[in-house]
């Protein structure tokens, strides 16, 4: 695939050399996973600008290894929601690492931007290339949770159901290990699974 320069100023393969940078081996693998699931899922629903699948999925995980003191610094230069400061990595990396894409990558295209705050923990209203990298990074061909086949098969059928499916299964695995929950999760439950 090649880019046009309208979303990011250098080729696919300079922006691979970037994050290769950024990521261990490990991660790097990880992303280049949920770009081919995207671009998928983008073929299945009829997403025509591939050229934003393939970007956002290479990038939505861009600040995932950085350093806390990073994060707290960018929250305070930027004057983000300050609540953000109790949180960390998890919820960081992609409502504050949106931040870093745009900053040192230069990426402005606020589509992209939101795919990554969303990534992690969603949103009540999304659009399809945010359930494109919400449900890729979830069902890529790395992933081996037990249901995984399953949700592949749910997500393929209705993207939509995908999104539920993946946002209860979230909410139940947080609950179960007692750690706290981001606000926004539950926005996202409220809307995507509980019934009205
Ligand atoms: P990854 O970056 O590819 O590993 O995947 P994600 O960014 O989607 O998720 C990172 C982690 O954040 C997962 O282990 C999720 O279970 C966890 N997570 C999602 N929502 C929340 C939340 O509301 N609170 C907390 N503490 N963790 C969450
Ligand atoms: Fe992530
Ligand atoms: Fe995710
Ligand atoms: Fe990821």
């Amino acid at each position: 695939i090649n880019y046009t320069n309208h979303y990011f100023n250098l080729s696919r393969e300079k922006l691979l050399e970037v994050l290769k940078n950024k990521l261990s081996n490990f991660r790097f693998n990880h992303v280049l996973r949920v770009e081919k699931k995207a671009l998928e899922l983008a073929t299945r629903y009829q997403y025509e600008n591939i050229e934003q699948v393939s970007i956002a999925a290479l990038v939505h995980d861009y600040a995932k290894e950085f350093d806390d003191e990073l994060f707290i610094n960018k929250i305070k230069d930027k004057a983000l929601d300050p609540d953000l400061l109790n949180w960390g990595n998890m919820i960081w990396h992609g409502v504050v690492g949106a931040e870093f894409i745009h900053d040192d990558l230069k990426i402005t295209d606020e589509d992209i931007l939101n795919a990554v705050r969303h990534h992690t923990v969603g949103a009540t209203y999304m659009t399809l290339l945010d359930k494109i990298i919400y449900m890729a990074d979830y069902i890529e061909d790395g992933r081996d949770f037990p249901e995984v086949a399953k949700v592949r098969e749910i997500t393929f059928k209705n993207i939509d159901e995908g999104v539920a499916w993946q946002t209860l299964h979230t909410i139940e695995y947080l609950l179960n290990k007692k750690v706290p929950i981001y606000p926004q999760t539950i926005n996202t439950y409220n809307v995507w699974v509980a019934k009205k």
